[in-house]
């Protein structure tokens, strides 16, 4: 009896279309046979980021290979919007975690930044990518979100698109609370607010110099997430949830698609 596996998901990158074959490598055909226990008939969600999500049937499956057929389409491909994570780089474990739970919050980009303070040099940007798929599997995005190579935080600066805010986590500055600096931005557009920026700091905090020169840039918004010293990780999560309950799509009227 074949079954039918809504929640299981997978990012492929090939093209999905009705009747296209689809072939999945040895990491998904050992998750589909080995872990999910699917055979030959049971059929599961396939996304690529660009044609929606397709209904497909496995047709042939062993623990390092396995086809599947696309048979149908279940959700038009559409725009998923969000904030940009631009981040001091943290330890392994907390970064897996950062970037697992920001792609389960709609994160659009990630974004490494090297400030004074960063201690961590190094940033594996396939382990990175490998875990935003399997975020943007599990929780039901469409998308996934672009994880760019780390830059330093002067280039950075000097690259961001204004006017999109960017939201400054200044945890030393007696600065606005996030609900004012998101309430700030959702007046600046008539229709759903541009997702703005939001910019965390390392384990070691700001340089000073760093922090005084973002608060004189005119798309900066120093932002306050309360009174207590946040770790990094958290200090991004709970801006991300701030941005998608004050003004995000955890607002049924600012979904997209
Ligand atoms: N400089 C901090 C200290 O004095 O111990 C440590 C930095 S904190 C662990 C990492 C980053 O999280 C900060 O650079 C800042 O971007 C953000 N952050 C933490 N707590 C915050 C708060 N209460 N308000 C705004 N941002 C905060």
């Amino acid at each position: 009896m074949s079954k039918e596996r809504p929640n299981v998901r997978l990012f492929v990158e090939q093209v999905l279309e009705a009747e296209v074959e689809i072939a999945v490598g040895t990491a998904q055909a050992h998750y589909l046979a080995r872990v999910m226990r699917l055979q030959s008939d049971d059929r599961i969600r396939l996304f690529n980021g660009r044609d929606g999500e397709w209904l497909a049937r496995i047709t042939s499956v062993s623990r390092s290979w396995c086809e599947l057929l696309a048979e149908s389409m279940l959700r038009a491909q559409h725009a998923e919007p969000g904030p940009v994570l631009a981040f001091a780089p943290i330890k392994k474990d907390p970064m897996h975690y950062l970037v697992e739970k920001a792609t389960e919050l709609g994160v659009e980009r990630l974004l490494p930044v090297a400030t004074r303070n960063t201690v961590v040099e190094q940033v594996n940007l396939d382990r990175m990518r490998a875990h935003v798929v399997e975020a943007a599997e599990q929780c039901g995005r469409l998308t996934i979100p672009h994880v760019d190579p780390p830059k330093p935080l002067d280039a950075f600066v000097a690259e961001w698109p204004e006017p999109r805010p960017l939201l400054f986590m200044d945890e030393h500055a007696s600065v606005r609370p996030i609900a004012e600096a998101i309430a700030a931005c959702a007046t600046r557009s008539p229709g759903p607010p541009l997702p703005p920026g939001i910019l965390v700091g390392p384990e070691g905090g700001f340089a000073e110099v760093e922090a005084e020169a973002l608060r004189a840039l005119a798309f900066v918004m120093p932002v306050s997430l309360g009174p207590r010293i946040l770790r990094a990780e958290t200090a991004a999560l709970a801006a991300l949830a701030c941005w998608q309950a004050f003004a995000g799509d955890w607002r049924p009227s600012n979904r997209s698609g």
